[in-house]
C-alpha cells in the first residue's frame, strides 16, 4: 500500500539521516583507524629505533674499549710470551674484562700459547678454527663470526688484536672469546630496556647474517638469508622497516648498525599489537559517541515529527475528500513551527472552501429548474429509483394546469411564468417538508410524499386544488389545476408503470372537466398490465 503510494517524508528524512549519521560514523571510525594506526607505527618505530641506537653506541664502545684493553695487553705480553706468569696475567686480564668468557694467546704458526681458561693439555695444540686462521691470515683487529671453539666446543665470537715483539715482528694475536649460549654481554644488555610484555624482542646478527644472539636460544648461531632487514643491515645501513619474519609474523622492526663490529640489532614489535590497540580506540570512539548520536537522532526524529505532522494530516484529509463530503468534515487544525507547512494549510482551506462552493452551486444548477427553483425531472427519477429500490412507500402526484395554453394568450408568456412560479412556491408550503417538489416539464408538475397514506395524498391534493381554485394567481384570478395520484407499493412494481397509473389518473381528471383530483384505480392497473 505504501510503496504504491510513496513514501512519507517522515521516513525519507529519517532514513537519510540514519544514512548520514551510519556514514559518518563508518568514515570517522575509519580515518581515526588510519591516523592512530599511522601514529603508533611511527611511534613504535621510533622507540623501537632509539632503543637500538642506544644499544648499538654501547657494544660499539665496549668492543672499541675491548680492541684497546687487548692491544695494550697484547702489546706488554708480547715482548716475552715464554714469561712464567703468563697463565696468571692472562687470568687478571679475563676477570677485568668481563665481557670476555676467556682470553688466550696463539703463536703465528696457530698454537695456543697459553689461555685464561684452558686445560694445560691444550698448550702447544694447533688450532685450525675459522677465527684463528682469519686471525693469522689478515693479522689485523678483528671481530670474528660465530664459530665453534676448539678447546671447549663452544659456540663463540672472537674478538682478536695482532701481537708485535719488540723487533716489530708479527708474533701471533691475542684473542678473547664470547660464548654465544652463555650469560654474555648481550643478554645483559638485551635482557632489559625493551618492554617485552607486548611480544617485542631484539636480536643481534653478525656482518655475514648469523644470528649472535636471539630470546630463542636455540636460533643462536643460525645464518638468516631472505631477511629484508639483515639485507640491510650487512650493507651498513639502519633504519626501521615492516616485515614478516620466517615464521610469517608481522613484525614492526628498527634496526641499527654497530660500526666497530659490523653487527646488527634488531628490535621488533608485532604489527597486530599497533593494529588491536587502533582498532580499541575506534571501539571506544564509537562506544562514546553513539548515545550522543542516538540522543540526537530522537531529537531530529522528534523534530521531523512535528514538522510533517501537518502535512501528514493535511494528506489524510485530502485523501478523505470527496464530493459527498459533509460539511462537518473540517479542514484539521495544525500548529505548525513550519513556515511552509502553515501556508499550504491556509491554501489548502481555501482551495477546499473554494472547491465545496462550486461543487455545491454546481450541483444545485444540476438539480433543479431554474425557472422555478424546484427539482428538475432528472432528480425526481433519482428519487423514485431510490425510495423503491430501498422499499420505501411514497405517493406519486402528477399535476397539470388546466387550459394553460389560453393564459399565455392571453396574459402574455411572461404572465404565464409568473403563474408557474406561483404555483410552485406554494407547493412547500401547503404540502409540508417531506414533499419533493419537481417542475416536470412545462407547465406539469410532479410531487412524491414519502411514507404517506394513500388517503392522505388525496387530502394533500385536493388541498392544492382547492387552494389554486380559490386564490388569485398572478393574472388576477385563479388558475385551476388537475391532479392525477397514486400509490407505491400498491398498483405498480416499476417507475414506468406508477407515472403510466398518475398519467392516466390525470388524464381522466381533465376528461372530467379539469379542477380535479383523480386517484389511479385498480381497474387501470388492470388494463395497463393485460
Ligand atoms: P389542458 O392542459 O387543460 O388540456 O390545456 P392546456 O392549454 O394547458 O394544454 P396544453 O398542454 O396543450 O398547453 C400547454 C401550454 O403551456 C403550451 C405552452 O404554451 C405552455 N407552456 C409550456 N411551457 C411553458 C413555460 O415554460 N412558460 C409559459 N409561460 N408557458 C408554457
Ligand atoms: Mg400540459
Ligand atoms: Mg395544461
Amino acid at each position: 500500500m505504501r510503496t504504491r503510494k510513496g513514501f512519507r517524508i517522515k521516513s525519507i528524512v529519517n532514513a537519510l539521516i540514519l544514512l548520514t549519521v551510519l556514514a559518518t560514523l563508518v568514515i570517522s571510525a575509519f580515518i581515526a583507524y588510519g591516523s592512530e594506526k599511522q601514529s603508533l607505527t611511527r611511534m613504535t618505530f621510533q622507540l623501537n629505533k632509539v632503543y637500538t641506537d642506544k644499544i648499538s653506541e654501547t657494544v660499539n664502545n665496549l668492543f672499541r674499549n675491548m680492541m684497546q684493553s687487548l692491544d695494550v695487553t697484547g702489546e706488554y705480553l708480547a715482548s716475552d710470551l715464554k714469561r712464567s706468569d703468563l697463565h696468571e696475567q692472562l687470568l687478571l686480564f679475563q676477570r677485568s674484562q668481563a665481557s670476555f668468557n676467556s682470553v688466550f694467546i696463539i703463536d703465528n704458526q696457530g698454537r695456543l700459547v697459553e689461555g685464561s681458561n684452558i686445560n694445560s693439555g691444550d698448550i702447544g695444540k694447533l688450532i685450525t678454527t675459522e677465527g684463528t686462521k682469519q686471525a693469522l691470515s689478515e693479522k689485523r683487529p678483528l671481530v670474528s663470526e660465530p664459530y665453534i671453539s676448539a678447546t671447549t666446543n663452544k659456540l663463540i665470537v672472537m674478538v682478536s688484536h695482532p701481537l708485535t715483539n719488540s723487533k716489530g715482528q708479527y708474533v701471533g694475536f691475542i684473542g678473547g672469546s664470547i660464548r654465544l649460549h652463555e650469560t654474555n654481554i648481550f643478554q645483559t644488555l638485551l635482557g632489559s630496556a625493551l618492554d617485552q610484555s607486548n611480544g617485542s624482542y631484539a636480536y643481534v646478527v653478525s656482518s655475514s647474517g648469523n644470528l649472535l644472539y636471539h630470546p630463542d636460544d636455540s636460533r643462536i648461531g643460525e645464518k638468516v638469508v631472505g631477511n629484508e632487514v639483515i639485507d640491510d643491515i650487512m650493507a651498513g645501513n639502519s633504519g626501521s622497516k615492516r616485515v614478516v619474519n620466517s615464521k610469517g609474523l608481522d613484525l614492526l622492526a628498527s634496526y641499527s648498525y654497530i660500526q666497530e663490529t659490523g653487527w646488527g640489532i634488531v628490535a621488533q614489535t608485532p604489527t597486530e599489537v599497533v593494529l588491536s590497540s587502533s582498532r580499541m580506540l575506534v571501539m571506544k570512539m564509537v562506544l562514546y559517541i553513539l548515545p550522543a548520536l542516538m540522543v540526537f537522532m530522537v531529537l531530529i526524529y522528534w523534530v521531523i515529527g512535528k514538522i510533517s505532522d501537518p502535512l501528514s494530516k493535511l494528506s489524510e484529509f485530502a485523501s478523505k475528500l470527496s464530493p459527498n463530503q459533509s460539511e462537518g468534515d473540517e479542514l484539521p487544525r495544525i500548529h505548525s513551527l513550519n513556515y511552509e507547512a502553515n501556508e499550504l494549510h491556509k491554501a489548502f482551506g481555501r482551495a477546499v472552501r473554494h472547491f465545496r462552493y462550486q461543487f455545491d452551486s454546481l450541483s444545485l444548477e444540476a438539480q433543479t429548474d431554474p425557472l422555478t427553483g424546484l427539482f428538475n425531472r432528472r432528480t425526481l427519477d433519482r428519487f423514485v429509483k431510490s425510495w423503491m429500490h430501498q422499499e420505501i412507500a411514497f405517493s406519486l402526484m402528477v399535476m397539470d394546469l388546466d387550459n394553460f395554453k389560453q393564459v399565455n394568450d392571453t396574459y402574455g408568456h411572461d404572465k404565464g411564468d409568473e403563474v408557474l412560479r406561483y404555483l410552485a412556491s406554494s407547493l412547500p408550503r401547503l404540502l409540508g417538508n417531506n414533499a419533493i417538489c419537481c417542475r416536470f416539464g412545462g407547465e406539469e408538475f410532479v410531487v412524491l410524499i414519502p411514507n404517506e397514506q394513500f388517503d392522505d395524498a388525496e387530502l394533500a391534493a385536493e388541498r392544492i386544488r382547492k387552494y389554486m381554485a380559490e386564490t388569485n394567481s398572478p393574472t388576477g384570478k385563479p388558475v385551476t389545476i388537475s391532479i392525477g395520484v397514486t400509490h407505491f407499493p400498491g398498483f405498480a412494481t416499476d417507475a414506468e408503470q406508477l407515472f403510466r397509473l398518475a398519467d392516466g389518473a390525470l388524464y381522466r381528471a381533465k376528461r372530467l372537466g379539469r379542477n380535479r383530483v383523480e386517484t389511479a384505480s385498480e381497474e387501470e392497473y388492470g388494463d395497463k398490465t393485460s
